[in-house]
């Protein structure tokens, strides 16, 4: 019985043994690919610390590069807390107010130099920072005026005001990055940008920086060579593109129409400005043209020679255009044919207090001028849609070339500071031209 029990406890450790040794062999043979893929995970997991490390050094070196980058910025930075804190109390801004209440009509100049301190006194948000560069916007519309339409343009977007901003405002590295992508040379600055038109003028420095050597890359043109005419529509699209561009040829057939203009012109202050391009007279507020009763600002006047528009394919020694503008944005262009014969008093005025170089707007002291007395005394006019006759070409401009003409001596033809800055006339494309 002993012996049997004996032998019953050695076949169970037996089997006991036997079932651990298989049991043994299983896992051990189960462990293999266990075994490898710890061993691959620990490699990955050595990999990612190497990439990890090459990240963290990579961006130490963005960092020290950010770091030395803003080096300059910082001083930059506490330049303008010194403006700032310098304008802190307001008594320069209220000082130039007091100064500037004075004069009825800020040169736009003046508007974005008020404009700026206000941003730097005020704020941005503050309704007469704003009004002062919409203001600038305002009365340099049309006006050649390049820098203080960027002035205007770049104060109001910095204080959130959706304006487009003209590319050739935009600092060089800005505009290689973003500029030009939607074919019209502007920079949107919000959804819903203004695109009326006006505040695009021209860049009329650009002469001024070619004598310094042109170096901020602004776009520019003239009437000659790389930068005539031909080559207007590469920087600025509508001149190549549109289709009721001008100047025009005037020639029949025409349609007769019942169109009345009126001018009531105010005598006021000379401002003039060469501004590279032309000489431009600056006209106060209050001289007012009169399409059908509707009135229009005017604006501006300015002179081409020889004359941009022709006459049956006929160019004429000279001619004025008197911009104008109405409530709604419209521009109207009033253009005077000037001809060789007498000399022109007005024009004699003009002449002898214009800028002959290029420069800023200048105020004659002393002098005041009637555009009116260079009109002629006929109205009779033909009449078509066009566009601005410079850059950026902009069209929905009504025309009203004057049949009558004007005299303007031979001298006084030689005296203007411009050989040639007349627009070769452009395809009519079934566009009417209306007389009266
Ligand atoms: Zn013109």
């Amino acid at each position: 019985m002993k012996r049997t029990l004996i032998e019953v406890f050695l076949a169970i450790a037996l089997i006991g043994a036997s079932v651990f040794g298989w049991t043994n062999w299983k896992q051990n043979g189960a462990a293999a690919p266990q075994i490898t893929e710890l061993k691959a995970a620990a490699e990955e997991a050595e990999k990612t610390a190497k990439t990890s490390e090459e990240a963290v050094k990579a961006a130490e070196e963005a960092v020290a590069a950010l770091r030395e980058e803003m080096a300059p910025l910082e001083s930059k930075v506490q330049q303008l807390e010194a403006v700032k804190a310098a304008l802190a109390n307001g008594t320069t801004l209220s000082d130039l107010e007091a100064a500037y209440k004075k004069e009825k009509n800020l040169s736009a100049e003046r508007q974005v130099g008020l404009g700026a301190l206000r941003m730097l006194t005020k704020g941005a948000n503050d309704p007469a920072t704003l009004e002062s560069f919409r203001k600038a916007l305002q009365i340099s519309d049309f006006g050649n005026r390049k820098n203080t339409i960027c002035a205007a343009q770049i104060g109001l977007a910095a204080a959130g005001e959706k304006v487009t901003i003209m590319s050739e405002c935009l600092p060089k590295s800005a505009k290689d990055d973003k500029g030009e992508k939607d074919g019209h040379g502007e920079k949107t600055a919000g959804k819903d940008a203004k695109s009326d038109g006006h505040g695009k003028a021209t860049d009329k420095h650009a002469k001024a920086d070619d004598k310094k050597g042109g170096s901020h890359g602004a776009p520019h043109w003239g009437y000659e060579g790389e930068m005539g005419p031909e080559k207007w529509g590469k920087e600025f699209p509508t001149c190549a593109k549109g289709k009721s561009q001008s100047p025009l040829d005037i020639r029949g057939p025409f349609v007769k129409g019942r169109i009345v203009i009126t001018t009531d012109y105010k005598e006021g202050a000379l401002r003039m400005v060469n501004n590279g391009h032309t000489i431009q007279v600056n006209v106060n507020p209050g001289s007012k043209f009169r399409i059908d009763g509707i009135a229009y600002d005017l604006l501006q006047f300015h002179f081409h020679r020889p004359s941009e528009e022709k006459i049956d394919g006929k160019p004429l020694a000279m001619v004025i255009h008197f911009v104008h503008k109405n409530a709604e944005g419209k521009l109207a262009v009033l253009g005077v044919l000037l001809k060789e014969g007498n000399e022109n008093p007005g024009i004699k005025t003009l002449w002898a207090n214009m800028p002959k170089s290029e420069g800023p707007e200048v105020e004659v002291e002393g002098v005041k001028f009637n555009p009116g007395n260079l009109l002629p005394k006929e109205f009779d006019f033909f009449s078509y849609e066009g566009s601005l006759t410079t850059p950026p070409c902009t069209e929905g401009v009504r025309f009203f070339i004057l049949k009558s003409t004007v005299n303007v001596a031979k001298e006084q033809i030689a005296e203007f500071p411009f050989k040639l800055n007349a627009r070769p006339v452009q395809a009519q494309n079934g566009r009417e031209i209306v007389t009266n």
